[in-house]
């Protein structure tokens, strides 16, 4: 399979009405279906893959695992599950928490409402009959008073348009639709084509097995060390004596999970302090490592310090100087989302790995044995695209969503997603985002987050059926403050600076608007707590 595609499988059934339509069976439409079971409302759940896990499912490239603790990156709302379910290591595999997901699916009899192998491709809001029609790749239609978009934020994969692509005639893979059965390396020429996250998790267990591997990198990145290892039993058994506990300070934190964060300036502190500080967080390992000081992010001299020991430590690592030399960002430290890899940079040290740098001179074009840049030829069977992802609004805008007076969200969104609270959208009643754009999703421990708004939409489906109210939708004057605020936040900081998936730079023609919600969780949760206290405010209830 080269595209994330359904086979129109089992969602054919009949004309089929519901009080509510939830597209995506991830760690969201899991969760969203739960929520509402228990408040009585009958719910249809519409996934294109195979089986529940979202994230977890498709993107099954070697040494994919979450780079947020597993502890933590987990559900809360069941107590009894944290308790029971055992996670094996600091960050589980990939393989682990997909046997989670499906574990959650069992355990709170989930299938019985998803229908997987369905592509949602269209739905429109009828007004007269106040209800969603929902077209799928499966034939058939559903109708719901409420529709909930749990699309994902990253999972609408980026196969940027090279010349000659299909012309490859090797195998091709993209690390957001990996096949189940894995693939074997082993003797092959692979090429690679990225070095974010995915390619960064994924590059050292592939150059471990192929004959050679060539990665084509545009921009470097950042990493710092997992650190992984199998979890101690006597840290888990501490955590799970006070699991509220932890999931409580980790509410409290801006990024929605534990960890410590300093304060203090980077730049209020000697040299030697400071390198004590990050050579600290290096040991450590993991994203924690941006806690270091509290103005990482905010100030530009106290991020190029942290920048430049992570360079230093890629010279340190990376024995030829000029391979370090194009391993090294020049740019801020966390602006883009920073990696956390295992291994990633003393793969260059293997005489099977050559890093080609194609930022100055992009890629000509795709060839049937491997690619071509600045004139040059390379040779692969294997091609890997970690090119990432039309993140934050691919998945919704590659349904056709049309709303109040036929309005096409396409349209409403062509200067980039305008929402309000990331939750829902003026001109579109009854539908709503899971971790939509104008939240702070992505930048965040995004379990949590995910949970929160499906706890907040499922509250608000309750006060519409407890007050006999059928229509609710975003008023415009509060979805333009919101969108203000959302902006006005991001200018605060570094992380709206560069070229990065946040901003929609990875995606050529796509508007340039920094669309997480960058404010904070406990900020964030705060605003929608008072939204609903306030009887929806900001929303027109019908
Ligand atoms: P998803 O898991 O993306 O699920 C969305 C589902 O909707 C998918 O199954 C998709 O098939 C379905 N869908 C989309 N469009 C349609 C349609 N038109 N019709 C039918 N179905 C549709 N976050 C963290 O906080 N920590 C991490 O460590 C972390 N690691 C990650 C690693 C990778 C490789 C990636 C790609 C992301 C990672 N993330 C991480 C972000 C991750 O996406 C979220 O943590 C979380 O899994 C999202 O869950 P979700 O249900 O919102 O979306
Ligand atoms: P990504 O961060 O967007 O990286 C894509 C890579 O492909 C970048 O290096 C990009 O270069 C390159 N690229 C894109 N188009 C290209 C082109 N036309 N020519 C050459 N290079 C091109 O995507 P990702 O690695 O899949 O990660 C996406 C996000 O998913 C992460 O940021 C993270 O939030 C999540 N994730 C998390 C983990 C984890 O550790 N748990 C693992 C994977 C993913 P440029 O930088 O120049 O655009």
């Amino acid at each position: 399979m080269t595209e994330r595609q359904s086979n129109g499988g089992n969602g054919a059934a009949g004309p089929v009405d519901v009080d509510v339509a939830v597209v995506g069976a991830g760690f969201a439409g899991m969760y969203m279906l739960h929520r509402l079971r228990g408040f009585g409302f009958s719910v249809r759940v519409l996934e294109a893959g195979g089986g529940v896990g979202g994230t977890w499912y498709w993107n099954r490239y070697p040494g994919a695992r979450c780079d947020v603790e597993s502890m933590q990156y987990s559900y809360q709302f069941s107590d009894a599950l944290q308790q029971d379910w055992e996670w094996s290591e600091r960050y589980a595999p990939q393989p682990e928490i997909l046997r989670y997901a499906e574990h959650v699916a069992d355990r709170f009899d989930l299938r019985r409402d998803i229908r997987f192998e369905t592509t949602v491709t269209a739905a429109r809001f009828d007004e007269d009959g106040r209800r969603w029609t929902v077209e799928t790749d499966a034939g058939g239609t559903l109708t719901a008073r409420y529709l909930v978009m749990a699309t994902g934020c990253l999972s609408a994969p980026n196969t940027p348009t090279f010349k000659g692509l299909d012309d490859f005639a090797g195998r091709r893979f993209h690390t957001g639709y990996w096949p189940p059965a894995g693939v074997d390396f082993t003797g092959r020429r692979v090429g690679v084509i990225g070095t974010g996250s995915s390619a960064v998790q994924s590059i050292p267990l592939i150059a471990e097995q192929a004959a050679h591997l060539h990665v084509f990198q545009r921009t470097p990145n950042y990493a710092v060390p997992a650190h992984n290892a199998p979890l101690d039993p006597e840290d888990v058994r501490r955590v799970k004596a006070d699991y509220a506990g932890l999931r409580a300070r980790a509410r409290a934190m801006p990024p929605a999970f534990d960890y410590v964060f300093n304060p203090r300036s980077a730049l209020e502190v000697s040299d030697d302090e400071r390198r004590r500080v990050y050579e600290a967080r290096w040991a450590d390992g993991g994203l924690g490592f941006m806690g270091a000081f509290g103005d990482l992010l905010l100030d530009e001299a106290a991020n190029e310090t942290a920048a430049a020991f992570v360079r230093g430590k890629i010279r340190e690592i990376v024995r030829d100087p000029a391979v370090a030399q194009r391993l090294s960002p020049d740019n801020v430290i966390g602006c883009k989302r920073l990696c956390v890899d295992t291994g990633y940079y003393a793969t260059y040290n293997r005489s099977n790995v050559t890093l080609v740098d194609v930022g100055e001179t992009p890629i000509d074009r795709i060839t049937a044995t491997g690619l071509a840049v600045a004139g040059r030829a390379y040779e692969f069977d294997d091609l890997v695209l970690a090119t990432g992802f039309d993140a934050m609004t691919g998945a919704l805008l590659r349904i056709d969503i049309a709303g109040r007076g036929g309005r096409r969200l396409q349209d409403k969104w062509h200067g980039g997603p305008r929402t309000y609270l990331g939750l829902a959208i003026a001109g579109f009643p009854n539908l709503f985002t899971i971790t939509g754009p104008g939240s702070p999703s992505v930048l965040t421990n995004m379990l949590p987050s995910i949970e929160q708004h499906v706890e907040w939409i499922a509250d608000c489906l309750v006060h519409q059926r407890d007050r006999g109210h059928d229509v609710i939708e975003a008023e415009t004057a509060a979805e333009d403050a919101w969108v203000q605020h959302v902006n006005d936040t991001a200018d605060l900081s570094l992380r709206s600076t560069c070229s990065s998936w946040y901003v929609g730079a990875n995606v050529p023609g796509k508007p340039r608007v920094f669309m997480p919600y960058i404010g904070g969780f406990p900020t964030y949760v705060d605003k929608c707590d008072t939204v609903a206290a306030n009887g929806y405010e900001g929303f027109a209830l019908a």
